[in-house]
Formats: C-alpha cells, sequence, structure tokens
C-alpha cells in the first residue's frame, strides 16, 4: 500500500555558473558544474521517486552521454519521473528535503523553493505546504561541501497505492 524513496545527489560548485535548486535560480557566485542544470534537489527527488517504483534511477533515463539532455532544465526530469510514479498506480503523499551547501544562505529562498517544486508536481497532484519540505545545512565547513566546493542534496518520498494491486497469479 506505501513505498518510501531515498533520493542523493552532488554536483561540484564553479564561479559563474546560476545555481539551480527546485527549478528555480537562487542568488549566488557558483553554481552546478553539470551536463543539465545541475539542480541537485530535483535529482534527488527524481532518484527518490524512481526508486519508490522500483525504476532504476536518473541516470538510466537520462544518460548523460546523450546530447539530448545537455544543459536540460530538471523539471522535465521530475515530470518524468511524475509520470513513471502516475503509471504504476501511485501517488505521492510527501517529500523531505536536505540541503547540503556552505557558503549562500538558502534561509531566504526555502519559501519560494518548496513553492516551485508544489507548481512542477501541481499538474499530478496537489500537494499542501507541509507534504513539501525543503532543510538546508551547512557542513561545518567539513568535506567538500564544507570547504564550498560541492552541493548536495538529500531526499525522501511516501508514496501510497492508488489503484487496486493487479491479483498474484493463481488466487485468482
Ligand atoms: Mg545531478
Amino acid at each position: 500500500m506505501f513505498r518510501v524513496g531515498l533520493g542523493f545527489d552532488n554536483h561540484r560548485l564553479v564561479e559563474g555558473k546560476p545555481l539551480y535548486l527546485g527549478g528555480l535560480e537562487v542568488p549566488s557566485t557558483v553554481g552546478a558544474d553539470a551536463h543539465s542544470d545541475g539542480d541537485v534537489l530535483l535529482h534527488a527527488l527524481c532518484d527518490a521517486l524512481f526508486g519508490a517504483v522500483g525504476q532504476g534511477d536518473i541516470g538510466e533515463h537520462f544518460p548523460d552521454s546523450d546530447p539530448r539532455w545537455r544543459g536540460q532544465s530538471s523539471d522535465l526530469f521530475l515530470q518524468r519521473a511524475l509520470e513513471v510514479v502516475r503509471d504504476s498506480g501511485y501517488r505521492l503523499v510527501n517529500l523531505d528535503a536536505t540541503i547540503q551547501l556552505q557558503n549562500v544562505r538558502l534561509s531566504p529562498h526555502k519559501g519560494a523553493i518548496v513553492e516551485r517544486v508544489r507548481q512542477i508536481i501541481e499538474p499530478f497532484w496537489t500537494l499542501g505546504r507541509d507534504a513539501v519540505s525543503v532543510k538546508a545545512k551547512t557542513k561545518e565547513r567539513c568535506d567538500s561541501v564544507g570547504r564550498g566546493e560541492a552541493i548536495e542534496a538529500l531526499v525522501a518520498v511516501l508514496l501510497v497505492r492508488e489503484t487496486a494491486e493487479e491479483p498474484a497469479e493463481g488466487s485468482r
């Protein structure tokens, strides 16, 4: 009846690139060095959704060797992941995310990121404000994130079955 999913993503940060989080450009002097727009929040969310329904990961659905995904907005990746969840007979109940980033203050932007993520999900399901949680932490100056060289995101999702399960073989 329920499924959980866990997603993780990270990207190296470089000067002079835009920083996208949850489909929103956040003011920053550094951005993700990535094949697509490098949106760690949406990439981790996609992996959590694909994982919850046993449908692989974002790299299998959108290989970075494929030029179609170069510079692509991650909104499109999330829309595809939501379609896969819906086609598997599940609905997203809530998501809980943590972004780890050292030198960019995210607290003024968290509300807007939540709204943007809810907006992308809206054509599929309407999630309440308390069903989309985005938290932000530093890494206390430890490791590559703590040195300001990288950004990470972790996302957990809960899904609930919307359609009846297929009857098991021989149980009819
Ligand atoms: Mg990524």
